[in-house]
Formats: structure tokens, sequence, C-alpha cells
């Protein structure tokens, strides 16, 4: 994974979203996570620390995550996009292309069983790597529900790790509200916990 980050890294040096005296946010956790969540891009915190979910938005995550006694490092933690948009911009189709590789490659290395897509933009992406297209419906739709890809191995698209191929079709996507919803939404919280609790069966035993 180390170096993976070191080549994503110097890939967000040179790209043009990469702001002088901000951080790329590569994403971190447990290298052995059975669950990895995905946001959408860093915001205004996390470009400033490189930590992902390190603001508001990432209060409430610990706070769900919590809530099914689970610890943020015992999950793997990132996003599509690893330089924030300006203002917050939603990620440009070409954008989310170009970053895509490392994401899938973060996954191939993690292998976990869960990945849990965090808003629409991650979870159109998921699916539509896992062939699970025709699912696709906005995040109100879609959200709490388990999707388990039925695809060939071979189809996965970039897949870089032969053995990997294999395992990849057991992992389950479980698209979720975006946690920033529950910053300006209260309401929406109770519902992110609620599809939460769908976790606790997964979490990994206390390290
Ligand atoms: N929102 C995201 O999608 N990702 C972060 O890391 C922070 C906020």
């Amino acid at each position: 994974m180390e170096k993976l980050k070191k080549e994503c890294l110097e890939f967000c040096y040179n790209h043009p979203l990469y702001e002088k005296g901000t951080y790329p946010v590569f994403g971190e956790g447990s290298l052995d996570a059975k669950i990895v969540l995905i946001g959408e891009s860093p915001g205004y915190h996390e470009s400033l620390s490189g930590h992902p979910f390190c603001g508001a938005a990432g209060k409430v995550l610990d706070e769900l995550l919590d809530s099914v006694g689970i610890k943020r490092r015992q999950v793997y933690v990132t996003n599509i996009i690893k330089l924030r948009p300006p203002n917050n911009r939603d990620p440009k189709p070409e954008e989310i292309r170009a970053f895509a590789p490392y994401l899938e490659r973060q996954i191939e290395i993690i292998d976990p069983e869960i990945i849990c897509t965090l808003g629409n933009f991650s979870t159109a992406f998921i699916l539509k790597k896992y062939n699970l297209e025709n699912q696709l419906e906005g995040i109100s739709k879609v959200h709490g529900k388990i999707f388990e890809p039925q695809v060939a191995a071979e189809d996965i698209q970039n897949s870089l790790f032969e053995q990997k191929k294999r395992e990849i079709k057991r992992v389950k996507i479980i698209p979720l509200y975006h946690p920033a919803v529950a910053t300006y939404n209260s309401n929406m919280k109770e519902i992110l916990k609620k599809d939460f609790k769908i976790l606790e069966k997964f979490k990994k035993d206390e390290q």
C-alpha cells in the first residue's frame, strides 16, 4: 500500500486539482479491514491535514461507527477523488476516471468483505465497477441495501492482481447516505444509524 500511496501522491502533485499548501488525501486505516468506506472527495479540513473524514462529516462518521461498536482503526476509509475540488464542488466524470485506478488498487490490496459507499458518487462508481449498473438509483432508493456482485471475476475492470480476482467476488456492497447529510439535517442521522446497524454483524473483533 505504501508503494501505491507514493505513486498516488506523485500523481496528485501533478494534477490540476492540486493546490499548494494543501495535502492529497490518500486514505487510511487497517490494511486487514473487513470494511472499506468510500466517500467522495476531501473537504477543507481533510485537505489541510491529509487525513480522510476529519472534519464535521468525520465526526458524524465516528459517531455512526461507534454506535455499532466499530473503531475507525478497524476499517479503511478513503475517497474516490484524492484532492479537494474547489469550493467542494462535485467531482467531474474525468476526475473520477483519473483517480479510479488508485481506489481500485486500494480495494484490491485490502480485499474487504464489505464496501460501504458514502453518497451518490461512490455508490455509482462502485455499482458500475461490479457490473451492478442496472441496480443504480439515487442514494435515497438504495441506501441500506446489500448488493452482491454476481459477475465473473474476469469481468471486473482494471483488476491488476490475478490472485485477488477470485476473492473479489464475495464482496458485499452497502450504499449509505454520506455522513455530511447529518450535519445539516439531524433526522438523517437516525436513518444513517439504522443503516449502520447492518455492519454490526460484520465487525471485526477488537484487537
Ligand atoms: N467528505 C468526503 O466525502 N470525504 C472526506 O474525506 C471528507 C468529507
